[in-house]
């Protein structure tokens, strides 16, 4: 149950307000956010903790929509963020993303803020933050990392309190279930 109390902890902290924005007065990714949150929400369809991200270019055309698959997969590198930058890069014809925006949302882990680096991305747009996993600003700011070659702007806390509801719901259900 490690996870589920990682996750109640970042809810709680997006309630009180703790998806504090890095960037402020950012109000065009609400449209590109609720992309992202129609994602989550498919994620719960097989059991996945719904998180969704988007990746968008330059022209506000949209490349990739994925959420996690982690359950779906079997796999600890099938986080949301990680699908969407492949599938990303596939439309794109190269692994580099740079002119792109990840938005995704809830705040990236290390390996995703690591890949949003590594696609050189030129932003990254999250969510609820996570203080027990977020690699933005919580607990490392990996794309704000002098010492790496590249680092994507961040905009923090766009439609936080709707990504925190849908990951709320999500663990309150699931305790439902387990004490049936
Ligand atoms: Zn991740």
């Amino acid at each position: 149950m490690r996870g589920t109390a990682g996750i109640d902890g970042l809810v709680e902290a997006a309630e009180a307000g703790g998806a504090d924005s890095l960037v402020g007065g950012c109000g065009n990714w609400d449209g590109w956010m609720q992309v992202a949150l129609e994602e989550a929400a498919v994620a719960e369809a097989h059991g996945d903790v719904p998180v969704g991200a988007v990746v968008v270019d330059g022209d506000g055309r949209l490349l990739a929509r994925r959420h996690n698959e982690r359950e779906l997969l079997g796999s600890p590198t099938a986080h949301a963020e990680m699908l969407a930058l492949a599938d990303a890069a596939k439309v794109i014809g190269g692994w580099r993303c740079s002119g792109t925006t990840l938005v995704v949302t809830l705040e990236p882990c290390p390996m995703c803020a690591g890949a949003a680096v590594a696609a050189r991305v030129d932003r990254v747009v999250y969510g609820a933050a996570d203080p027990k996993a977020g690699a933005c600003a919580s607990l490392y700011r990996i794309c704000s990392d002098p010492r790496l070659n590249w680092a994507p702007q961040v905009v923090a806390g766009v439609g936080a309190d709707k990504s925190a509801r849908l990951l709320k719901a999500f663990f309150a259900s699931r305790r439902g279930r387990a004490g049936n």
